[in-house]
């Protein structure tokens, strides 16, 4: 027997029209070096109907990837819709990736059009001539006062939009590609993660419900992660569907213009990255605002930032797991009610969990070669591996010999994880990222975490450092707040009581700066390389 209800696609012009007809007065405010602009959910969906014009009218392929190249801003939501809505493929680049990559992404997405803001062309404009498939380069002036080159390549995004014709949105196929993102990529060339339409919206349903970001009419959202990297995860679809008004920083980007925002405009829910949250706080604390939840994921958040928030700020700070390749949200620290009356110092602990998976993933953590399932006591580790609908099976066109799933159809993380008896998740740390000593692993989260919790550390990264005896030990990179001096043994004496003996740093190095990744993580990779020829003592 059938089921006998309608076969109706699950498309992202569903959430277009969701927030056209019914969301029309909802704000959208973008910040930018002129101040904020403003605008509502019907002048925005105006606007995104004449963009599917303007794509129309520019020539590009029904499928077409249409690259962009800027900020969060409220143009950027209009690309976020027009390219899948008129079938064509919206293609994020991330500003901050190097040449080289931007160059690769590029030519290998091919790329039809790239739509930039004018404050980041710069920084695209001297690679134009080696993306070979680029034919247009749409100017979006975000108030910069950088020079427009003088281009027949080089259009403007206003004066286009002006001229074009609204048109009406039909997808009817959800499995087509509705956009994609390319992971950054520490090893070998980046990968591209497709999404389709019935993805999205699948992600986006998920992303609204209350074990999520939870939201609704009377939120203001501010996503603060990009709308480069991840889907701004997924606050750019989610907010129109749920009707929340929304606030793009643009390029406001510093703390202080963030913690303005958050005052200023009301936010209720936002969402960035450890390192955002960290120069925030100081901006931040003690002030009026109306936060209900600030979603942090990406990387370890560290239980000191968490906390730090709850006492400065009022509120802890939301964990989120997930990768591109997982839409990116796949988890979150919700906290259970079984928690409700633990004392502070557990709930902390257990808001330091990337959580639960969301209803439509599911996980389990296995040995890595053998697919053998490990112990669900978060003891064991294994490597966390997930499915769903909303879970990428295959990279666009990979490099050979990598592959992205096991041949039992899960997706791998290349996270190591331990689960709870009840499947909350704590990831251990990233394979590349632990350190093997003595046939063992030391978790290099773990250690920071601790290293963390200390009143004068601003930052620490841990990274193995080859040993002639014990394979890999430890070296911790600590970065102290503005002012303060601390030594490796007031380190390491606060390190005895939060872990084993034999995790304890070998050495301890204080830098200025952990280096970060194109996304604003601890570059490992960066230190790793730095530290190369490093002597343990
Ligand atoms: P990349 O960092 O390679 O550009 P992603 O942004 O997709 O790619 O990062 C995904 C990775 O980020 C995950 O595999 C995991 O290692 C890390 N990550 C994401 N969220 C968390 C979290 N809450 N705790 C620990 N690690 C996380």
């Amino acid at each position: 027997m059938r089921g006998l209800m309608q076969d109706f696609p699950l498309t992202i012009d569903a959430i277009f029209r969701h927030a056209e007809t019914h969301h029309g007065d909802t704000t959208i405010a973008t910040a930018g070096p002129n101040g904020t602009t403003r605008s509502t959910y019907a002048e925005w969906a105006q606007r995104t109907r004449k963009l599917g014009g303007v794509l129309d009218t520019l020539g590009i392929s029904s499928d077409g990837r249409v690259g962009t190249f800027g900020w969060n801003s409220q143009r950027h939501l209009e690309l976020y819709f027009a390219a899948p809505c008129t079938g064509r493929v919206l293609h994020t680049l991330n500003i901050r990736l190097f040449p080289e990559q931007l160059t690769y992404i590029a030519n290998h997405a091919e790329d039809e059009v790239v739509f930039v803001d004018r404050t980041t062309l710069p920084l695209l404009w001297p690679l134009i001539d080696t993306m070979t498939t680029v034919k247009h380069v749409v100017v979006m002036d975000d108030g910069g006062d950088n020079e427009i080159p003088d281009d027949p390549r080089v259009l403007d995004y206003e004066t286009l939009l002006a001229d074009a014709e609204p048109v009406e949105f039909s997808v009817t196929d959800e499995g087509s590609a509705a956009s994609m993102c390319y992971t950054s990529g520490t090893t070998g060339n980046p990968k591209g993660v497709v999404y389709s339409h019935r993805s999205t919206v699948l992600h986006t349903m998920a992303v609204i419900a209350p074990n999520a970001f939870g939201l609704s009419v009377r939120d203001t959202a501010m996503p603060v992660v990009p709308m480069f990297h991840a889907n701004a995860w997924g606050i750019a679809h989610a907010a129109p569907a749920a009707g929340s008004a929304l606030v793009f920083p643009g390029s406001m980007m510093q703390p202080k213009a963030l913690a303005d925002l958050i005052v200023e405009e009301g936010v209720t829910f936002t969402a960035g990255v450890p390192t955002i949250w960290q120069g925030v706080l100081p901006e931040l604390a003690g002030r009026p605002h109306k936060l209900r939840d600030i979603g942090c994921g990406g990387s370890a958040v560290p239980k000191a930032l968490s906390e730090a928030y709850r006492e400065q700020v009022g509120l802890p700070i939301l964990q989120a797991w997930g990768m591109t390749e997982t839409s990116p949200v796949a988890s979150s620290g919700v906290l259970q009610p079984r928690f409700d009356d633990a004392d502070d110092e557990t709930k902390a602990a257990r808001r330091a969990r990337a959580g639960m998976p969301l209803f439509g993933v599911e996980a389990r953590i296995v040995d890595s070669d053998t697919l053998e399932p490990q112990a669900w006591d978060d003891a064991a580790t294994g490597e966390l591996q997930v499915r769903g609908p909303w879970c990428a099976q295959d990279y666009y066109n990979p490099d050979a010999g990598v592959q992205l799933s096991t041949d039992d159809g899960w997706m791998k993380t290349g996270d190591v994880a331990a689960m709870d008896e009840f499947g909350s998740i704590r990831i251990a740390d990233r394979t590349k990222d632990l350190i093997k000593s003595g046939g063992e692993w030391i978790s290099s989260v773990d250690l920071e975490n601790a290293i963390m919790s200390h009143p004068k550390v601003k930052e620490a990264a841990v990274v193995g450092i080859p040993h002639p005896k014990w394979d890999e030990r430890p070296l911790a990179c600590v970065v102290l707040n503005e002012g303060e001096t601390a030594t490796e043994e007031e380190i390491l004496e606060h390190l005895k009581p939060l872990v084993a003996k034999w995790w304890l740093p070998d050495a301890v190095e204080f830098i200025d700066e952990v280096p970060k990744t194109s996304v604003g993580k601890f570059s490992k990779k960066d230190l790793r390389s730095k530290f190369a020829e490093y002597e343990l003592p």
